[in-house]
């Protein structure tokens, strides 16, 4: 079983800039509630990815799945802009 990973909105922090929902290609925020980030389909986040999470401007995301040790090593196939300065992802 795949391990789970998926972003957390922390609504006291989001600002509803709707930024993490235009980033994501995954089908994983419920485009009809945006800006406001509605995770909808948590099982299409990519495992390892930081997409959303490294443009949101409040730091309002966190992932289910991330271990406070882990490294910053990107396994994900979205263009996002991750820690580690993959770009190939
Ligand atoms: S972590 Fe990546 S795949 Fe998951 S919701 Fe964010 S941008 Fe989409
Ligand atoms: S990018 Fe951050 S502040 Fe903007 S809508 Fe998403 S969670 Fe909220």
């Amino acid at each position: 079983m795949a391990k789970a990973w998926y972003p957390v909105i922390d609504y006291e922090k989001c600002i509803e800039c709707g930024a993490c929902i235009e980033k994501c290609k995954h089908g994983v925020y419920d485009q009809s509630k945006a800006p406001t980030p509605v995770v909808e389909n948590p099982d299409n986040c990519l495992y390892g990815c930081h997409g959303c999470g490294n443009i949101c401007p409040s730091g309002a995301i966190s992932y289910v799945g991330e271990e406070p040790t882990s490294g910053d090593s990107c396994s994900c196939s979205c263009s996002c802009d991750n820690d580690g300065g993959y770009k190939g992802c």
